[in-house]
């Protein structure tokens, strides 16, 4: 469904992609590993279209994404993905329903139906009476809970997911990572994570490890 051809992208005189290659199967649930700064963030942000690499092609559904217009591929990451990130990503001034309803607001479903669809995730995600809290009155697992509501409740066809427990204790992570697969498995969800920890990859199909810019699969490093 998702496909890097051979991507490259430099920060500066820094390389973080050199020639990066990766296939993503429609409903499997993929892990990215690798070491500190190898470029997994930015494999992930180049597959999802919100970086354009300076060489190859990202391709999802059948389609050319890099080389769309920016409008074209914020459209696509409105419509058909959803996003999960390490922390700070929920919009401090809105509550917690209001923020899991955003996608659908930024889609056009107004406000009213937009709270309603909104409203059931608290109770699947076991975050029931908290809509009305604001993310500073918030646990840092509730908090990731209320990102993974937002990044689910469109229904979108793929997950991106970068560290999603990396701020949580192992507990809240296992929890927040249970979540993630169920709701993700019962969709039909195809999800890339991208982890450092061994124990969070474990719940994916598969696993490749990024090192220097380049993706290996674990049988082919040492
Ligand atoms: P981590 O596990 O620490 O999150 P990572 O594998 O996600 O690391 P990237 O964030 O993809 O690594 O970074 C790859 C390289 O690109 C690193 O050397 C990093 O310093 C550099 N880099 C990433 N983003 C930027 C940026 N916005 N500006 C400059 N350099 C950047
Ligand atoms: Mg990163």
């Amino acid at each position: 469904i998702l496909e890097a051809r051979d991507l490259s992208l430099s920060f500066g005189a820094t390389p973080a992609l050199r020639g990066a290659s990766l296939q993503v199967e429609a409903g499997e649930m993929l892990a990215i590993m690798g070491p500190s700064g190898s470029g997994k963030s930015t494999l992930l942000h180049c597959l999802a279209g919100i970086l354009v690499p300076s060489s190859g092609e990202v391709w999802f559904a059948g389609e050319r994404l890099d080389s769309r217009s920016d409008e074209a591929r914020s459209a696509v990451r409105r419509d058909r993905f959803g996003f999960v990130f390490q922390f700070g990503q929920l919009v401090p001034e809105l509550t917690a329903l209001e923020n899991v309803a955003l996608p659908l607001l930024l889609a056009g479903v107004r406000r009213a139906a937009a709270l309603k669809r909104a409203e059931p995730w608290f109770e699947r995600l076991g975050l029931e009476g908290l809509g009305a809290r604001r993310s500073g009155e918030l646990s840092g697992g509730q908090a990731q809970r209320v990102a993974l509501a937002r990044a689910l409740v469109a229904e979108p066809e793929v997950l991106f997911a970068d560290e999603p427990t990396g701020a949580l204790d192992s507990l809240t992570g296992e929890q927040v990572m249970d979540l993630l697969v169920d709701t993700a498995r019962s969709a039909g969800t195809t999800v890339v994570l991208v982890t450092h920890e061994a124990r969070v990859a474990a719940y994916a199909d598969r696993e490749v490890i990024v090192r220097d810019g380049r993706v290996n699969s674990p049988a082919l490093t040492p």
